[in-house]
């Protein structure tokens, strides 16, 4: 049970059918209110007339002889308590001896008796003082709240627990005294300790409980959820884990959204540290504030980009940009506050790089991106495109977590934007509504570069939180002035968003979606696969995966030095050979390219590197200001040089005793010179593997001292370190 609300007379009540009661309990009322119930046709005459006896004796009204059905029907018509309605009382009873059955009055009766407390029926009143079902209750819990109802208030378990534990003595010898327990019951019932449970109303996932509440008719009894309460309560224990860590940077509070992919339906909400806080306004549910999404937004501006003609490995420029907005021109910057020259769109999305977003929106336009988030389902981009501009794709407006993670879930599964359900059957209504957001092509090439850990790794290390040891795609995002930090991400069965940050929009302390979301976010991840990795993300046909240059992304040429694979549409494979790296003749005495009639012997085979003229600043201020980059031709420098780039030398690990074997894993990186296309990688000087480009290499962490060492053949050793792992 999530949460119990209260009804319009401000009782809880839980419906249990009369047959699922243990035989005893409808016993020990009867005992106590009404002895003659079975036989009685709504009110008990000798009751009555021993009550009336009993006023006339004493001169004032002191026992009331209501019977079952009586004290029933006063409290279905909510009668009060006095003389006057005693007649009328009678006579709502008897009739209704005449629509139920005995079976019948009692289910009603035990059902709707007030135990006080707001609770209604011996079911809540159990789960209300002993927190378990009235089907698990001891004798002398039993006794203890039967004799509740005579007067709730008077015996008020929270408030005069001695009189409650009086009036429980007084139930448990009379039910000896009529032969419903014997001695031996008696004794051992009355020595029974009675453990009350603490006064409180359930209020679990109180953020999700709330917003379900907002979205269900009042005739709604019960609502299964679709909630994981044992994965909510665990993900609740790892957010304020890792807000303890985040405290010296000024943040404290965070939000948290799982969604199975296959359904839509919602896992875990977790929309604030702490519901209670009021220093944190905890009621704040973060899933449905609205906050700058910082970069999430950058995968449905390349997703228009992929849709329009431009590849995973279209050329993109990362150098210094100018954009106008309507408040007048802004410089681009990225995070890392140095531009990168000419990128592929592949890393340009995976490392996060502003530039090249405002260029590639630059040239579809803002009103066709905010067009297409309005269809993801953005409703917090409620302003004219022009009031964005391009850095809607920076992150200018505001959005929702609860948008994020179903936007992101539309990537997860093929492109179809669904309603985010709290239960099997909410929201099926809507699904004529179901939105194309992109092709499920489009949605596979996203994928395959949100999970591309080599592609990230330029701007955030292989040992980063978004490298899980199974296929992941994540986005992390920071706002302006460190404001909010993101990591929005899936698997083929999760979308999964983590929000950090403060209600009261205070900036943190240079926490960044890496350092603040990420880590939780892959705590989470771990947390949802830890049973099964998920399966490889679905791919779609219509994808093609061809021989590529790395650094121009068209079809290799004989002066590439740098190939990789990548994917294409099928549509859009590329056509032109390699426009970047070529082999001319260059006359050595004057380092330009070779006109007709040089003498052949200044003419040598070189091999250069030539991009457009808009690089050439870059190019310049980053010391590439060669036109050509020039390579020695004589045979003793053609080796290059090879080094290991990570781990360092003396660098020591420690296994992590729970996760996995199979997840410590060490990316050894390597710095390799050009003319060398592969690697060979050894451990303890046994050959562990060789690469090509990117020339990184897994090893599993084994403890011990180790060397590692690297080299250009398989045999000799180029560079060597020794590391240790415990
Ligand atoms: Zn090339």
């Amino acid at each position: 049970m999530l949460r119990q609300t209260l009804s319009s007379q401000q009782g809880r009540a839980a419906w249990v059918k009369i047959d699922e009661f243990s035989p005893i309990i409808p016993q020990i009322f009867i005992v106590l209110e009404d002895k003659r119930f079975c036989s009685h046709c709504g009110i008990d005459q000798l009751a009555l007339l021993r009550a009336a006896w009993s006023n006339v004796k004493n001169r004032r009204i002191v026992s009331g002889g209501s019977t079952i059905t009586q004290q029933l029907a006063e409290t279905i018509y909510d009668l009060p308590q006095n003389a006057l309605c005693k007649p009328l009382e009678a006579l709502l009873a008897i009739r209704l001896e005449n629509w139920l059955s005995k079976d019948e009055i009692l289910e009603h009766y035990l059902n709707r008796i007030p135990f006080g407390n707001q609770a209604f029926g011996i079911e809540t009143a159990a789960q209300t003082y002993f927190d378990k079902p009235a089907s698990h209750l001891s004798l002398p819990e039993l006794a203890y709240l039967a004799g509740l109802p005579r007067a709730p208030s008077l015996y008020d378990p929270f408030r005069h627990p001695q009189r409650a534990l009086e009036r429980q003595n007084q139930v448990l010898n009379r039910l000896y005294r009529t032969g419903i327990i014997d001695s031996m019951q008696l004794q051992t019932a009355l020595q029974a300790r009675i453990e009350l449970s603490k006064p409180q109303r359930l209020f679990r996932a109180p953020h999700f409980s709330r917003w379900v509440l907002s979205k269900i008719t009042i005739d709604e009894r019960e609502i299964l959820t679709s909630l994981d309460l044992p994965l909510q309560q665990q993900i609740e224990i790892l957010v304020d884990d890792h807000l303890k860590n985040l405290e010296p940077y000024h943040a404290t509070n965070a939000a948290v959204l799982v969604v199975d992919n296959r359904t839509g339906e919602i896992r875990v909400w977790i929309g604030s540290r702490d519901f209670f806080s009021e220093q944190q306004p905890g009621q704040v549910d973060g899933v449905l504030a609205l906050r700058q999404p910082g970069s999430t937004l950058k995968p449905f501006t390349y997703g228009l980009a992929l849709e329009r003609g431009l590849t995973p490995s279209s050329i993109l420029p990362d150098i210094e940009t100018h954009a106008a907005t309507t408040g007048g021109d802004f410089t681009v910057h990225n995070y890392d506050e140095t531009y990168h020259g000419p990128v592929r769109l592949r890393t340009a999305l995976a490392c996060s790089y502003n530039v090249p977003a405002v260029r590639v929106l630059e040239s579809l336009g803002s009103d066709l991106l905010l067009d297409r988030l309005h269809r993801a389902g953005f409703a917090g981009l409620d302003k004219p495109a022009s009031h964005y501009g391009l850095a809607l794709t920076l992150g200018s407006g505001e959005v929702r977590l609860f948008e994020l993670v179903r936007a992101y879930r539309a990537l997860a599964t093929g492109g179809l934007v669904q309603p985010l359900r709290y239960s099997a059957t909410s929201d099926k209504s809507d699904e004529q509504d179901n939105k194309p957001l992109f092709s499920p092509q489009v949605c596979f090439l996203l994928n395959d570069m949100l999970s591309d850990a080599a592609a990230r790794a330029p701007a955030f290390g292989y040992q980063g939180p978004l490298n899980l040891p199974f296929p992941c795609a994540a986005k992390t995002g920071t706002s302006k002035d460190y404001r909010d930090n993101w990591t929005i991400g899936y698997t083929s069965d999760y979308t999964a968003g983590v929000w950090v940050g403060n209600f009261d929009g205070s900036p943190m302390q240079r926490v960044s979606g890496i350092s603040g979301a990420g880590p939780l976010f892959r705590q989470i991840m771990l947390v949802l696969h830890q049973k099964k990795d998920p399966a490889p993300f679905n791919q779609p046909a219509g994808l093609i995966r061809c021989k590529i240059c790395s650094q121009s992304g068209e079809i290799p040429g004989p002066a590439c030095e740098q190939k990789m694979e990548e994917w294409f549409l099928a549509s859009q494979v590329p056509q032109d050979t390699c426009s970047v790296h070529r082999w001319v003749d260059i006359d050595s005495r004057t380092d330009l390219p070779a006109k007709a009639g040089t003498l052949p012997q200044f003419v040598v085979k070189q091999k250069i590197e030539l991009w457009p003229p808009e690089y050439t600043p870059w190019l310049v201020a980053n010391q590439r200001s060669l036109p050509f980059r020039v390579n020695s031709l004589s045979p003793q420098a053609t080796t290059g040089s090879l080094r290991i780039a990570f781990p360092d030398e003396g660098d020591i690990f420690k296994i992590d005793p729970i996760l996995r074997p199979e997840y410590q894993i060490l990316h050894l990186e390597a710095n390799v010179s050009e003319g060398i296309d592969t690697v060979y990688w050894f451990v303890d000087d046994s050959l562990i593997g060789w690469n090509t480009h990117p020339f990184s290499r897994q090893w599993t962490l084994q403890p011990g001292e180790h060397t590692i060492s690297l080299s250009e053949k398989d045999s000799s050793s180029a560079d060597r370190i020794r590391i240790q792992v415990y």
